[in-house]
């Protein structure tokens, strides 16, 4: 039996778990359905416990470079008047950035490390997994196919496998073959990216609008003519439909008249949200749509990471960054039980399956923008002074209770240890 352990998928979470996995001296191949890395998706973000750990894996630098280190999360209203701001990232004293970045920029920085550290010969691309058979005495048989060409390719021996094969996982569907299509909460986000002049600082992440209208925008990239960033958009409409009629597709194309006329009248003065929608050259659209948590994770040695194990809506900035710790936790497990491997997937499990199912419900519940929603129910025709519609305190406890969620509380993520030192 091969010492190998087989990574599925070569997102976030499969390119972290490699990474991480092939620094604490373990053999790893990875393994992706495409055939060719293209950058796709649009801006995400990484919070600072994420930040944290690809300096540990001395990425930090590579990822700081090419993405933008947020201040500010504000909230307006969809008149645009502001709600509340509370400083991110370096600004509000964690010991690491937050980095907005777009997603296809970050998965090369992680890929072009993947291979200079693993080398080509342990990733595969244009393999897709489609089945996995484990066995009596211990370790997993993983089969490929040509995803494009339908045809089969070689199978693989490893001690364990590892699923970050994302939200439509084949594996998690061979243990839960009844779960059928993701949920969605009936709304639409149409996301692009445009060259536009810096907005406020800079470094602001803009929330506008409530549950049933919203407009997010930040930065992701300096590199861009003098004066203008490149800004990531993300145009959400929420109506009462929520059964899926098609499979959701992070790369279908979105039309303007679908969602900016319901947008023409968001000019606040400091930004024309009509205007800075009609300058993306593409836009595309993807519903809001997660899964339930499972009870549980690991079978034998097989376990799921990332969106493979908790698909969550993709507010509050925690997707990527999520991946990203369980593949640390995982290394940290695997370093502690390497004489029984398969405790060590429990252990993983155990550290992260509840917290992360926390996240997925507190998303549900619209997470730190709660306090939009609140505003607009209370005022939904303005106001004179904020403090008659809501107070200071309430503010602070949305944004404190979000964070504890999610696990970024600031105390604790400067003076914890390393994730991958787990203290049993
Ligand atoms: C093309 C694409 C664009 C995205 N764009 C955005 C975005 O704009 N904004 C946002 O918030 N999130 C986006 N996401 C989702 C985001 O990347 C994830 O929520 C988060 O980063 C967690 O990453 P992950 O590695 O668990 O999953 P993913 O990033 O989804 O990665 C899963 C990987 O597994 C591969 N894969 C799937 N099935 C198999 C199989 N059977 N065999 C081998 N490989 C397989 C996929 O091709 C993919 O590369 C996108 C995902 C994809 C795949």
């Amino acid at each position: 039996m091969s010492d190998d352990i087989l990574i599925i998928g070569a997102g976030m979470g499969g390119l972290a778990a490699a990474l991480s996995l092939h620094d604490a001296g373990f053999s790893v191949r990875l393994f992706e359905s495409v055939p060719e890395l293209r950058p796709l998706g649009v801006g995400i973000n990484l919070l600072p416990h994420a930040v944290r750990e690809l300096e540990e894996l001395g990425l930090r630098t590579a990822v700081e470079t090419v993405g933008v280190s947020c201040a500010e999360l504000a909230y307006f209203t969809k008149r645009g008047e502001r709600i509340w701001g509370e400083p991110r990232g370096l600004s509000a004293g964690y010991r690491w950035p937050q980095i907005s970045i777009h997603r296809g920029v970050l998965q090369q920085v992680l890929f072009a490390a993947a291979r200079e550290r693993l080398g080509d010969s342990r990733i595969n691309l244009g393999h897709q997994l489609a089945r996995f058979e484990t066995h009596a005495g211990g370790g997993v048989t993983a089969f490929f196919e040509d995803r494009a060409r339908g045809t089969a390719l070689s199978a693989f021996e490893g001690r364990l496998l590892v699923a970050a094969d994302g939200i439509h996982s084949a594996v998690r569907k061979s243990f839960h073959p009844g779960e059928g299509p993701p949920r969605w909460n009936g709304a639409i986000m149409w996301r692009g990216v445009v060259e536009a002049p810096e907005l406020l600082d800079g470094r602001t992440m803009v929330m506008a609008g409530h549950t049933r209208q919203k407009f997010v925008c930040y930065p992701i990239s300096n590199q861009a003519s003098a004066g203008h960033q490149l800004i990531n958009f993300v145009a959400e409409l929420r109506g009462d439909v929520t059964e899926l009629t098609e499979r959701e597709d992070w790369n279908r194309p979105g039309q303007l008249e679908d969602f900016l006329p319901a947008f023409e009248s968001w000019q606040f003065g400091w930004l024309d949200v009509p205007e800075l929608i009609r300058s993306a050259e593409r836009t595309w659209l993807y519903p809001m749509v997660d899964r339930d948590p499972l009870p549980r994770w690991s079978h034998g040695p097989v376990t799921l990471l990332g969106d493979a194990a908790h698909p969550m809506y993709p507010i509050g900035s925690n997707g990527a960054s999520q991946a990203i710790l369980d593949a640390r936790v995982l290394t940290g497990c695997l370093r502690y039980h390497r004489g029984d491997l398969e405790r060590g997937l429990v252990r993983y499990e155990e550290i992260r399956r509840e917290p992360t199912a926390a996240i997925v419900l507190a998303n549900r519940g619209q997470g730190p923008e709660l306090a939009m929603q609140i505003v607009e129910d209370r005022a939904p025709n303005g106001f004179a002074k904020l403090s008659d519609v809501i107070s200071d305190d309430e503010l602070q406890a949305i944004a404190d209770k979000y964070k504890r969620i999610a696990g970024f509380s600031i105390a604790e993520l400067n003076s914890r240890a390393s994730l991958i030192e787990p203290t049993e």
